[in-house]
Order: C-alpha cells, then structure tokens, then sequence
C-alpha cells in the first residue's frame, strides 16, 4: 500500500538535473518553496483522498516548474493598443517618444545630475529640470514638476488656500476618473469651498459677490470628462481673471489634459492650451504630463515665481516630487514641442495628425495580409479625460467571426495581447492607435486566433 512515506522528499527532488536547470532559472530560495509548496499540496490531497496515486518526482517538477512560472509571471506588459482610444487610461495613458524613453534610460542607467551643479560642483536642485523649456513654451515665470495632475491641485491647494475660502463655479465640481472629486481634494487641502453660480449657469456677478468676503484663490476647472449643453452660461476665463484680480485674489486653472498645441487642427474641438490659459492671464496653471501633452506621468505647476516660490517650499512638494525619470522624459518631451517638431515625435500627437488616407492605407495592408476583413468607416477618440465625447473619424479592419467575445479573449491571449473592440459581433481593430513597430506582431496575433478559432 502506498503511504506518505513514498513521496519524494525535497532532497531527493533537488538532486535531479531539472531541478538544477529550475534554480538556474528562478534562484534557489524560491525554487525551494515552490517545491515544498507542491509536495504539501499533494501531502493535503493524498490525505484527503483526492489522490488515488502517489505522483513520482517528474511530475511534482513538472507542477513546481508551474508554480514558478505562475509566481514570477509579470503582470504589467505591453499591449498592443488597437482600440482607437489614443490616450486610454486603463492602458497606461500615452505611449512616448524615442527621445523621451531614451533620456529616461540614460538617467535611470547611471548616475546623473538630478541635484547636482557641474559648474559649481557642489548640490543642485531637481527643480531647475524642465523649468526653462517650459518657462519658453508657455511663457510662466517659474514651474515646479510633481508626480501627477491629482497630486498637483492637491499641492497648490494646500500651499496657497489652506484655511482660506477658494470661490470655485458650481459647473466645475466635477468627478474625473478613478475617484478624483474637485470637492474633495479641496477638503483634504484644507481649502474652504465657496461653490458660486447654479448646475448649468454662472456669471460674473456670481464670482464678484463671493469674493466680496476675504479669498485665497479663485479656482478654475476643466470639466475633463463630461460636457455642459443646453442652457447654459459660464464667464469667460480672462473675465474671471479680471473679477479675481480686482480683488487680488490669485487665479488657479486646473487644465487637467495641458495641451500646448490646438486640438482644432486635427478636426477635434478646440481643447483650451496652456497657452490660452496664461494669456488669459491666469496666476498658476496645472496639467498632466500624459495626457495631451504625450510624455511621462507627470503633475506640472507653472505661473507665478512669488506663487511657485510658496508652493516648492509646501511640505507636500517633497512628498509628491518628480522622480530622475520623470523629469528626463518630460524635458525631452517638452523639447519636441519647443523644435515644433512634435507631429513627427510624440506619438499621440502623430496618431491624431494621421490622415484619413494614411489610416485607411494601413487597414488595406492588414486586410491584404490577412486575406480577409472589410475595411470600413469608423470612429477613433482621444480619450483620458480629455476632449469629451469627441472623436475624429478613421477606417477600421472589421472581422466577421463566430464569436466576437471568443476572439477578443484569443487576441488577450496573444504576446503582446491585443485589445481591440466588438460592434453588432464584429471584430474591429484601429490602425491609428496601434504603433508602426506593432504592426508585425499584431497580424501574427490576428492569424493565431483565426487559426484556432
Ligand atoms: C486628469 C485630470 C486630473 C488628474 O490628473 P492626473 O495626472 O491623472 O493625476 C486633474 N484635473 C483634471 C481636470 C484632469 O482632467
């Protein structure tokens, strides 16, 4: 009869080649607890009954090998985008250019002069990176770079209207993505909210009566994912301004997307600039690095120097400051805008320049290829937060499968998956968010799942 006693024991299992080629894999501690891990299992379900047969030494390798591989499996890979949805939040906001990877590499490889002055050859400040790059773009006296937009309003917030009322249009208490409330984060700063105005109608008159009593800040904020139709009124920025300013109340606009080129010229809506912001004359403006702009997660505060000066000096900014990477992939981001040579470098901003003809001609080349597929007229959108229910139309490569649900599965399967969409059981995959150098591995990925399928 067989009994626990004939189960291998850990030495045993360790003497064997394959588990010699599993320590030069996975290292020998966790090689080790995986091994204990299955014979523990199998004592467990041997007792049980679970178990007609005591499994020999092949096998248990094989389950360790299993439970390495599940253990050290990662989970954030690369995808291939092909949804159309340029900047998608649930897979990692915008894709970065060569240059910026490649100073993010550099600076993360070795070391560099993240606080270090080479002239002086004594400590520098981190906050001196991307400063005058954005100083030239926007025109601000100053900037301070943290590590994300949410992180940013907080920290303004917190500097400049701790304990004090900031007057805010009641249009503008809006919820953006994964549970960032305007209301709250002027609670956690420590702000009093003053909400002026109704739901859908704001005027002037109705910021001038609340700023009659002392204010910190008169807050202004993008409305990020949702739009206000119909009857509806709200100031202008640069009126707010002047209404702020005749009582010498500061001015902060929280941008949310930062986009520093017009959004127009891809047939889009006008998405307001950093630009427009500062000649409206605003005192402190705040964006995020990977929305619009198409660089690395990243919260930018620029205005100012008096206002900037305040906010470096908060404790919160050492808690929310930019990392070596960061700072190395936004600057050589920020240099694409500053050599107008961004349509050709970032690539969300060469994914919405695409003409209709060039996305058209890729969904051709992937039908052809594929020998299969109806390329047909659709829509792409922006995304993140940004632009609202805008999209820009594209041409779309639609399958006729048996079973949509079942093909998207096998495209996630894929490596790298693909996430694409479904529409009336079609398949449909977007050339316009799907990067140039993905193109080969996502046909291979297509034809897999036709195969299986
Ligand atoms: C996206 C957004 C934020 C938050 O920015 P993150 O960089 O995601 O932290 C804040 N405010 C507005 C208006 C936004 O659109």
């Amino acid at each position: 009869m067989m009994t626990l006693r004939n189960l291998p024991s850990v030495e045993q299992i360790l003497q064997t080649k394959t588990a010699a080629h599993l320590i030069a894999r996975f290292g020998r501690p966790l090689t080790l607890d995986a091994i204990r891990f299955v014979l523990d299992e199998t004592r467990a379900r041997f007792k049980s009954g679970g178990l007609t047969a005591l499994p020999l030494t092949d096998l248990i390798l094989a389950q360790t090998e299993s439970s390495l591989t599940a253990w050290t499996k990662p989970t954030l890979v690369q995808v291939i985008n092909a949804s159309g949805v340029i900047l998608h939040t649930n897979l990692g906001r915008a894709p970065m250019s060569n240059a910026a990877i490649h100073a993010m590499d550099v600076v993360s490889r070795g070391y560099s002069t993240l606080e270090y002055d080479l002239e002086k050859g004594q400590r520098g400040s981190r906050l001196i990176h991307a400063e005058s790059l954005l100083q030239k773009l926007t025109g601000a006296e100053s900037a301070v770079i943290v590590n994300n937009n949410a992180a940013a309003v907080l920290l303004v917030l917190s500097a400049l209207a701790n304990k004090k009322r900031v007057v805010i249009s009641r249009s503008q208490l809006v919820e953006i993505g994964g549970g960032f409330r305007v209301p709250d984060v002027m609670k956690q700063s420590g702000a009093k909210l003053v909400e002026v105005g109704t739901t859908n109608k704001v005027h002037i008159s109705d910021y001038e009566e609340a700023l009659i009593e002392a204010a910190g800040l008169v807050m202004h904020a993008h409305r990020s994912n949702f739009k206000l139709v119909g009857f509806t009124e709200e100031p202008e920025l640069k009126d707010i301004v002047t209404a702020a300013h005749g009582f010498e109340v500061p001015v902060v606009d929280d941008l949310g997307s930062g986009a520093l080129y017009d959004t127009a010229k891809y047939g889009l809506t006008h998405e307001p600039t950093v630009q427009e912001s500062m000649q409206a004359g605003v005192d402190i403006v705040c964006f995020s690095g990977d929305k619009l702009l198409g660089g690395p997660q990243a919260g930018i505060i620029i205005g100012r120097a008096d206002l900037i000066a305040k906010i470096k000096k908060h404790p919160l900014a050492r808690a929310v400051r930019a990392d070596k990477a960061c700072l190395a992939g936004l600057s050589a981001t920020l240099l694409h805008y500053l050599k107008d040579e961004a349509e050709r470098e970032v690539p969300i901003v060469r994914m919405m320049s695409l003409t209709l003809k060039q996305v058209r001609g890729r969904a051709e080349a992937w039908a052809a290829e594929l020998g299969q597929g109806e390329v047909v007229a659709g829509e792409s959108t922006v995304g993140g937060g940004s632009l609202p229910g805008e999209s820009m139309p594209t041409f779309l490569l639609s399958l006729e499968v048996r079973s949509a649900e079942k093909f998207l599965h096998g495209l996630r399967k894929n490596n790298p998956p693909v996430i694409a969409r479904t529409e009336n059981d079609k398949v449909l995959l977007d050339p316009r968010t799907v990067l140039p150098e993905q193109e080969g591995a996502l046909l291979v990925g297509i034809k897999n799942v036709i195969r299986e399928l």
